[in-house]
């Protein structure tokens, strides 16, 4: 089957500023996780704020996250460990002056966290209480409510937000294209708000903070949100994308058939929980001398292939010998989890697998937090900034959210003057070609897809099902992206037919297996690999 690309719109819905609803601000933040939020904040200490988010504030992978923040925040510990850690684990791409620059951030932005009012868990001395997680040579995750960082990190943040006078924030606002005048200077979004229908709203500076792409696959621990919206409409808008090779996958999620698959933090692990098969020996070790402990992309294929051996669904984590009282003291969340599906961890082992986690390719940005688009920031898990290189080290996305808000924040505040403002409110017109080709069910479409992007683009890839991949997503990006939709299934559709493409098209360009990008037909790490980055703009762009 050979298919043809079809056409790239540069927008996915007829764009008519004249006649449109708009809204004016200062500084538009897209996306309201730990990078959005925090930006919003910093942004609104000196100008007008406006923030969107596809649905609730409190819906985003950062409310999600469970095991913690990392930082340097104890006398043993110090920030050239954190740094070569970080670097360690990121297999070679990590860029040390971005690593260095982020980390170096970390403890006084922790401070900035709890004076936002934050409550991370204490030790007696009232000093901030640490853990250690896979990857990391000390322990340095600040942890809030035991297992529930996210939910406390942002819950303060969005508090903050709520009472500021300088942030207007609109819930199910559904961003759908960038716009962009002819010298592709960002000039702000079109978008649509479910009840107000389609708005512009014009900003001299944008910063896009809308997260992973986790939802592009069948298993995963994200949240509904994390479709690749913000990198799909940076990429239609001439953004550089760069390392869509790299998804991370997190080793042991719940795994109950039928149920979501609820993440089983790394700091189980850290903590001393052991990975047994289905017949109940502990074959980490067998794979790395690390054993549990190991970067999380080795525990990932370690777990699947030791699945392969058993001819089992699944491997269980153990943590039967934990301290009576320990595990509902520092995992209350999963804890209730297992209670709902009647595992008591104290006698019972826990069904864990593989799932899809963490995005770490995304827009380009530089130490500012700057893409190749005028007028546009990226920060948070939408953006390749370079600390993660191929492989995140854990507990690193939250402090790199925080940094890189704050950094993008600042520049946007510096570039929303009179000449940038003066540049906004431009009548841009486009019409979207009309298509009479067949129509898809687009659930139909998403269903499979994710289904295609485990099988094929999953923990480990090989040439052949690479290509069969693009080609099948090119076939239904023929039906899909010709056509108009009018609400956010669709649109959602689109950016991730969009962006799995270029997931499928990167991996089979780096021939080679580095970090979280295994590819069974060369398993090996090859230093003369070129290009070290892979980097992805739209072909009109070039
Ligand atoms: C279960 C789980 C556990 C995790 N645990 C940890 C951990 O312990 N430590 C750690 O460091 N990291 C952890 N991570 C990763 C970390 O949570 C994320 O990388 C980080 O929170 C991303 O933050 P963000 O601000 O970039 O995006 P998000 O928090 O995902 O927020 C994205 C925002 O963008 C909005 N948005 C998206 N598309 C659109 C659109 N089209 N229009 C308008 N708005 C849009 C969404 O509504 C949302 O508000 C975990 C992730 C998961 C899923």
């Amino acid at each position: 089957m050979s298919v043809k690309q079809p056409e790239l719109r540069r927008y996915l819905v007829d764009v008519d500023t004249v006649s449109t609803q708009q809204i004016f601000t200062d500084v538009l933040v897209i996306g309201a996780g730990i990078a959005g939020l925090f930006s919003a904040l910093e942004a609104a200490k000196t100008s007008n704020v406006t923030l969107i988010s596809k649905d609730k504030l409190e819906m985003s992978n950062t409310w999600y996250a469970q095991g913690g923040i990392a930082s340097v925040l104890n006398r043993d510990d110090t920030i050239e460990k954190h740094v070569n850690d970080t670097i360690k684990t990121g297999c070679g791409l990590c860029n040390k002056k971005i690593v260095e620059l982020v980390i170096s951030k970390g403890p006084e932005l922790i401070g900035e966290l709890l004076a936002l009012g934050t409550q991370f868990d204490l030790e007696d001395d009232g000093s901030v209480s640490t853990t250690l997680e896979a990857g990391h040579s000390k322990s340095r995750v600040a942890h809030a409510h035991g297992d529930s960082t996210g939910k406390w990190i942002a819950g303060a943040l969005i508090d903050r937000l709520k009472e500021h006078p300088n942030i207007n924030y609109i819930e199910n606002f559904f961003a759908i294209d960038l716009i962009t005048n002819s010298e592709q200077r960002c000039l702000g979004v079109i978008g649509n708000h479910e009840k107000f229908g389609r708005e512009i709203i014009w900003a001299p500076s944008t910063i896009l903070a809308t997260g992973g792409a986790g939802i592009l696959y069948r298993e995963t621990t994200n949240p509904n949100i994390a479709t690749g919206d913000g990198m799909a409409m940076a990429y239609r808008a001439g953004a550089v994308l760069r390392d869509m090779e790299f998804m991370q996958f997190h080793p042991t999620t719940l795994y109950i058939a039928g149920a979501s698959r609820v993440l089983m933090t790394e700091a189980l692990r850290g903590e001393g929980a052991t990975l047994l098969d289905s017949n109940g020996y502990r074959f980490m070790f067998d794979y790395n001398s690390a054993g549990e402990l190991a970067p999380r992309d080795i525990v990932s294929r370690s777990i699947l292939e030791q699945m392969r051996k058993t001819d089992s669904t699944h491997v269980y984590l153990d943590v039967r010998h934990f301290e009576d009282g320990h595990f509902q003291k520092r995992f209350p969340f999963i804890g209730e989890i297992c209670k709902s599906f009647d595992i008591d961890p104290q006698k019972d082992l826990i069904p864990v697998r593989p799932s899809a986690h963490y995005m770490i390719g995304g827009v380009k940005t530089d130490e500012n937090a700057k893409t190749n688009l005028a007028g546009l920031w990226a920060c948070g898990e939408v953006a390749s900034t370079g600390l993660h290189g191929a492989n995140r080290l854990a507990s690193n996305s939250l402090l790199e959210g925080l940094v890189f808000g704050k950094i993008a924040a600042d520049a946007a505040v510096k570039n929303s003057n009179a000449k940038a403002k003066s540049l906004v409110n431009r009548k841009i017109f486009y019409n979207v070609k009309r298509s009479s080709r067949s129509r898809l069910d687009t659930e139909d479409v998403r269903n499979s897809l994710r289904a295609l992007m485990w099988r094929n683009v999953g923990i480990t890839r090989a040439q052949e099902s690479l290509s069969e991949c693009s080609e099948i997503i090119l076939f239904w990006q023929r039906y899909v992206m010709d056509k108009i939709f009018d609400s956010p299934d669709g649109w959602e559709c689109q950016n991730m037919l969009a962006i799995a493409l270029l997931m499928a098209e990167a991996a089979q360009q780096r021939l080679e297996s580095r970090g979280v990008h295994h590819r069974d037909d060369y398993p090996n790490l090859d230093e003369a690999c070129l290009p070290k980055h892979i980097e992805q703009l739209r072909p009109d762009c070039v």
